[in-house]
């Protein structure tokens, strides 16, 4: 046991604000209790505004967005079914991997990792597909892995003007709660999160926004699934209950970080990602060393995926932050072990926690044998912090 705190600085699962790590602290609760609709109701609606969807319907998988991901494919696709998907990350290999598994025809488009969606290229392929034989395409908004955020408006645009009727799958696992993202307006067919991101709770809810058109293709969809129906999660949605026994605690937490979420003001949540990751880019190029994202248009305000200079192991930055230093980063993943590591600034997150981070990372990267001068990163932070327009990040929540 060591002395402090844990500094907890991987994208997900983030950092819990007290308020709501204390209202999941509540005695068990009856699932089937005639007023249970009552705890459970006002979360649909609340998740809908950070999903920023009036027309679409929400529903809570026990489970991770992985398990969300498996709802939204085996609910409206059908074996066969022709997908188009790009790969630039671990987490958009995943997804490929899944889809395959569940048998789908996967027309993958493979570019580097630190892309962003390749418009261009999934729009020529769409414009090809004069019969409309693709069912779907499939974008990570936010890949985890890379840093790297991509346009999600754009892929729409691409969609729309090959007037083509491809359902719009959109991972936001790491972007929802935290970065703009707009189901409506982008009509987005199917969205995936997960509780342990940007909603600030423990891991437990695979959370999906379903628009009327998924819901529509979902009832000739005869993918086999049981545990995952939406039928079966829909009809006893409606007053608020579960087809089975559902993680109450994990509610409980969920209203309370909608409440935080509200009171700060969603789009001030947004720009303060935006503000602290700017923080946190000025260290890394104060530092001299390189994001894994190609281009700053994509950025994320959520992760940074630093590579670290040729003659360092980023294994040992990480291994040195959490053994000498009571500090988690993000590994490197897949190619990128050993190469990179990466800094989760999402969620419950400020000023002085992007510092601590930073300020941590200098001495590990020092201490693996990196090149850096001790103050170099976290000086260059404190300067944007000090002059850059402040946003108000404080927020009152309502009492009980
Ligand atoms: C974390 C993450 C996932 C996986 O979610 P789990 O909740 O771990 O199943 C999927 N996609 C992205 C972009 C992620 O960041």
């Amino acid at each position: 046991m060591k002395t402090g705190i844990n500094h907890l600085y991987v994208p997900g699962p983030t950092n819990v604000p007290e308020a709501v790590r204390q209202s999941m602290n509540v005695p068990m609760q009856d699932m089937r209790a005639p007023d249970y609709g009552d705890l459970t109701l006002e979360l649909f609606t609340g998740i809908k505004k950070v999903l920023r969807t009036d027309k679409g319907n929400v529903m809570f998988f026990p489970g991770s967005g992985t398990g969300a991901w498996e709802a939204a494919i085996t609910n409206t696709l059908n074996p066969g079914d022709k997908v188009l998907m790009a790969r630039y990350g671990h987490f958009s290999t995943l997804w490929v991997e899944m889809a395959q598994r569940l048998d789908l025809d996967v027309e993958v488009i493979d570019i580097a990792w630190g892309a962003g969606v390749p418009v261009s290229e999934i729009s020529r392929r769409l414009g090809r597909d004069a019969d409309d034989e693709i069912k779907a395409v499939f974008v990570t908004h936010n890949e985890t892995a890379t840093g790297v955020t991509s346009d999600i408006a754009s892929v729409r645009r691409a969609l729309d003007e090959n007037f083509h009727d491809a359902l719009l799958f959109v991972d936001g696992v790491s972007s929802i709660g935290s970065l703009d993202f707009q189901m409506d307006e982008w009509e987005v067919d199917l969205v995936v999160a997960g509780s342990q991101k940007g909603l600030m709770l423990p891991a437990g809810l695979g959370i999906l926004g379903v628009s009327e058109k998924a819901l529509e293709a979902a009832k000739s969809s005869n993918m086999r699934r049981a545990y995952f129906d939406f039928d079966d999660m829909l009809q006893m949605n409606k007053n608020g209950y579960w087809p089975y026994t559902p993680p109450t605690q994990l509610f409980h937490g969920l209203r309370t970080s909608l409440n935080i979420i509200e009171a700060e003001g969603l789009e001030n949540v947004i720009a303060r990602h935006k503000r602290l990751a700017e923080g946190i880019r000025h260290a890394i190029s104060a530092w001299g060393l390189e994001l894994v994202a190609e281009h700053k248009s994509l950025y994320s305000d959520t992760v940074s995926a630093i590579r670290v200079p040729n003659y360092v192991d980023a294994r040992d930055v990480l291994r040195i932050a959490y053994e000498d230093f009571n500090t988690s980063f993000g590994s490197g993943l897949g190619p990128l072990n050993g190469k990179v590591f990466r800094i989760g600034h999402l969620g419950d997150l400020n000023e002085g926690m992007c510092l601590t981070a930073l300020t941590i990372a200098e001495m590990s990267l020092v201490r693996a044998g990196a090149s850096i001068k001790l103050g170099a990163g976290v000086g260059a932070a404190q300067e944007w912090f000090l002059n850059s327009a402040h946003v108000n990040s404080s927020y009152t929540l309502a009492a009980e």
